[in-house]
C-alpha cells in the first residue's frame, strides 16, 4: 500500500481535498516514513496491540500503526478530515475513526466498548495547544492503558521525565511519573512536518505503572502539596508550603517537615517523589 507520508502524496491529498490546515487545532503533519516507522517501532506495537490515536489528521501515522498492530481506533476533532480518512485508510480494515474532542470523551465507556476494557497503548503526534491536557486525561482518569508514545514539544518532554534538582522538574515532571516511567525516545525538528512547527519536537514512551509509583493516603492532598512546593520555586519549603493554596500555618508545616525528617530550608525542587509522598502522608496524619 502506498504510503500517505510522503510530501508530495500529502500535498496531493491537501490539494484533492482543498485541505485547510488550522492552527487552532494544531494541524502540523509529518512527512517523513522514517520518523513515523520510529515512533510504531519505539511503541513496541505488535499484532497482539490495539492501539487509539489521537488526532489521526490525514492518517499518515495510522497507516504505520494498522500495519503493525491488531486494530486502531483513531479519534479526530476536525470533521473536514473525515472525507480524507475515508479514502487514505480504505485499504485497513483494523482501524475505525471517531469523530470527537478527546477531551470530551468518555475513555473508559470507549475502551470497554471498543476493546472489552483490555488495556491499549495510545500513540499520538498530538497537537501542541493542548499536549499536557490530552496525556493528563489519559493518566488521572486511570484508563487501563500499557503505555503512551506521543510526539509533543521537546521542552514538555524534558518536564515530564526531569530529575529532582534540574531546572526542568516541576508539578508536571511529578504528576507524570506518579502514573508512568517515561523514556524520551527521539528528537525530530520542524523539517519533517506540514506546516513546520515553531518548536523542536520529542517522541516520548510513558509506560505506565501497575500501580502509582509511591503510595499516598490522598492524592489530592499530595498533588496540592507538589502544587504548593514548585508555586514559589525560590522560597524554602517552610515558606511556600505556608503561604500556599492549601493554607498550612508556619507552626504545623515546621512540625510536620520535623516528623517527614525534611529539612525546612530546603526548595521543593530538591524532593525526590518519595520524599513528596512521606510528606503529604505525614499532612493527612496530622491534618
Ligand atoms: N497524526 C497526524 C500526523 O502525524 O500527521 C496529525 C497530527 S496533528 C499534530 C494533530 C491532530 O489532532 C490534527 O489532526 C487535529 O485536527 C487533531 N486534534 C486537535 N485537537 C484535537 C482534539 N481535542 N481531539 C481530537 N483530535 C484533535
Amino acid at each position: 500500500m502506498d504510503k500517505i507520508a510522503s510530501p508530495k502524496k500529502t500535498k496531493e491529498i491537501i490539494e484533492q481535498y482543498q485541505f485547510k490546515f488550522s492552527k487552532s487545532l494544531g494541524q502540523n503533519f509529518l512527512i517523513d516514513q522514517n520518523i513515523l516507522e520510529k515512533i510504531v517501532e519505539g511503541a513496541g506495537v505488535t499484532k497482539e496491540d490495539d492501539v487509539i490515536e489521537v488526532g489521526p489528521g490525514i492518517g499518515s501515522l495510522t497507516q504505520h500503526i494498522a500495519e503493525k498492530g491488531k486494530s486502531v481506533v483513531a479519534i479526530e476533532i476536525d470533521r473536514s478530515l473525515l472525507p480524507i480518512l475515508k479514502n487514505t485508510l480504505q485499504a485497513y480494515d483494523n482501524v475505525e475513526v471517531i469523530h470527537e474532542d478527546v477531551l470530551k470523551l468518555d475513555l473508559h465507556h470507549l475502551i470497554q466498548e471498543k476493546f472489552h476494557g483490555k488495556k491499549v497503548k495510545v500513540i499520538a503526534n498530538l497537537p501542541y495547544y493542548v499536549t499536557t491536557p490530552i496525556v493528563m486525561k489519559f493518566l488521572e482518569e486511570k484508563v487501563p492503558l500499557l503505555s503512551m508514545t506521543v510526539m509533543i514539544q521537546q521542552e514538555v518532554a524534558r518536564r515530564m521525565e526531569a530529575k529532582p534538582s534540574t531546572k526542568d522538574y516541576g508539578a508536571l515532571s511529578i504528576a507524570v511519573q506518579y502514573y508512568c516511567q517515561p523514556k524520551i525516545l527521539l528528537k525530530v525538528p520542524p523539517s519533517v512536518f506540514i506546516p513546520q512547527p515553531k518548536v523542536d519536537s520529542t517522541v516520548i514512551r510513558l509506560d505506565v505503572l501497575e500501580k502509582p509509583k509511591v503510595h499516598v493516603d490522598n492524592e489530592k492532598l499530595f498533588f496540592s502539596l507538589v502544587k504548593d512546593a514548585f508555586g514559589k520555586r525560590r522560597k524554602t519549603l517552610l515558606n511556600a508550603l505556608s503561604t500556599g493554596t492549601l493554607g498550612y500555618s508556619k507552626a504545623l508545616v515546621k512540625e510536620v517537615l520535623q516528623k517527614a525528617g525534611i529539612e525546612e530550608q530546603r526548595r521543593g525542587e530538591t524532593l525526590t517523589i518519595e520524599e513528596f509522598a512521606t510528606l503529604a502522608n505525614s499532612f493527612s496524619a496530622s491534618v
